[in-house]
């Protein structure tokens, strides 16, 4: 058999061309995090299978078909198909619940589900995600909704939309679910096999069902707005006036329920129509019964997923400038064997300052090591040869004006290197 060492459909490799698109994204949304008092969480990539069938839900997509599941000696773990049941078992497991509330948390981490690859659609990928619990009150979704706003904001993005709507909790859900299930009833020889089963266990599902004839059939289904209860409906009002007071737009889109069972209350959607049909930036919500679910105390919650790679993706479509990383501050040129072992001394002097320096460590000559210092962008290069080191002076390069200034190489060599780099990184901002 042929030897298969491809990278998995559905995977991406982030390489070091790319990887500054990670770090402004990260960046930012790690500062937003910062600034609504959400405090990083990590938490392991597999967990008990059961987890994820009790949380997400035995009747979702993602449990039914999307779990990475392995047997490994007699017990069966899953590959984390999203960041929420994780985090809150974490949050139980150490006790964050105990402590004075809402707990808020945030965390950058890879999912897994087994879908089929397209743009926007891996089989990997990574979600920025936050959960608050503790508070039951409009006021933390308008909170937890105000940040991923910020966000998307700070990132740039344009042509999103905010979508909310409210699933209500078990007790208006029970009525709704007698309507849905009249209304699929008479429809239910054409709905798909998996709606069919949904059908009696969980026919909210059917209308997150992503096969044509089912959406199509949901279209005309009755909507939970109808059935709300009076709390439910109250907490969606307070919730949608906290909105107007933030100066967020929203519209209200009945047809949302999302992919996960575990949601109550608000869920809520940030949606882009400039990356194709996996248009969902950012999805969440809040699911007051999720912890108990999970045997902990009654402990209302809420938060979302920000899928990174479609908000990248977004940027990429929308033309929006990356952060630029660092570049090389100085290129160090031995000119002979003997000149070699001072280029290593000065380049990690520098380097113990934090400077980016390099020296030749593939024997080139000195116009190859000029070319390649070229190539990588060094801001200075300086020339060591037998006149440099017997004399302490040497040459620095500037790269782009070619200017040359003589720097001493002796004890003030550090100093020096930092005035004339730090004053060339700001000549640029003053010109
Ligand atoms: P979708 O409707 O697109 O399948 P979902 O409801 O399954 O999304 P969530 O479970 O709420 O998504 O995950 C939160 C976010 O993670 C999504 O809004 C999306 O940005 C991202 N996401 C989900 N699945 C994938 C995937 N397979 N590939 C890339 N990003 C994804
Ligand atoms: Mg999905």
């Amino acid at each position: 058999m042929a030897l298969n060492i491809k990278r998995p459909n559905g995977t991406e490799d982030v390489t070091p061309k790319n990887i500054s698109k990670w770090h402004t994204v990260e960046r930012i949304v790690r500062s937003a995090a910062a600034g609504f008092g959400f405090k990083e969480i990590r938490v392991p990539t597999f967990e008990n299978t059961d987890l994820y069938t009790r949380s997400v839900g035995e009747t979702t997509d993602v449990v039914q078909k999307e779990m990475y599941s392995v047997i490994a000696k007699d017990t069966k773990f899953t590959l984390r198909p999203e960041g929420t049941a994780g985090t809150i078992r974490a949050m139980m497991q150490n006790g964050l619940l105990n402590d004075a509330m809402p707990q808020k948390v945030f965390y950058i981490l890879s999912c897994f589900r087994h879908e089929r690859p397209q743009a926007g659609r891996l089989r990997e990928f990574h979600q920025f995600g936050v959960e608050m619990a503790g508070s039951a009150l409009p006021s933390a979704d308008a909170d937890v909704i105000a940040l991923a706003y910020s966000i998307i904001n700070e990132l740039g993005l344009k042509n999103i939309q905010l979508k909310i709507n409210s699933i209500g909790c078990p007790k208006c859900r029970a009525k709704y679910h007698e309507a849905l299930k009249a209304y699929f009833e008479s429809r239910k020889d054409e709905l798909c096999d998996t709606c069919k089963t949904r059908l009696e266990k969980n026919p909210m599902r059917i209308l997150d069902c992503k096969s044509p004839i089912c959406s199509e059939i949901a279209s005309n289904a009755p909507i939970i707005l109808d059935y709300l209860c009076e709390e439910c409906s109250d907490h969606f009002e307070k919730l949608k006036s906290y909105l107007t007071a933030l100066e967020i737009e929203y519209t209200v889109d009945p047809k949302i329920v999302r992919g996960l069972d575990y949601y109550t209350k608000t869920v809520f959607e940030f949606v882009t129509t400039d990356i194709g049909a996996q248009g969902t930036v950012c999805g969440g919500g809040r699911y007051d019964g999720l912890i108990e679910e999970l045997g902990g105390n009654h402990t209302p919650a809420l938060g979302f997923g920000m899928g990174l790679e479609r908000v990248i993706l977004t940027m990429e479509n929308q033309g929006i400038a990356f952060e630029e990383e660092e570049g090389c501050s100085l290129y160090i040129a031995p000119m002979d064997e003997n000149a070699l072992p001072y280029a290593m001394k000065y380049a990690n002097q520098l380097r113990n300052e934090g400077f980016w320096v390099e020296y030749d460590t593939v024997g080139r000559g000195l116009k190859a090591q000029m070319k390649y210092s070229d190539k990588i962008g060094a801001a200075f290069t300086m020339v060591l040869g037998d006149n440099e080191i017997s004399s302490k002076t040497a040459k620095l390069k500037n790269m782009k004006t070619g200017e040359q200034i003589e720097i001493a190489l002796d004890d003030k060599f550090i100093g020096s290197f930092s005035d004339i780099a730090v004053s060339e990184m700001f000549s640029g901002v003053l010109e």
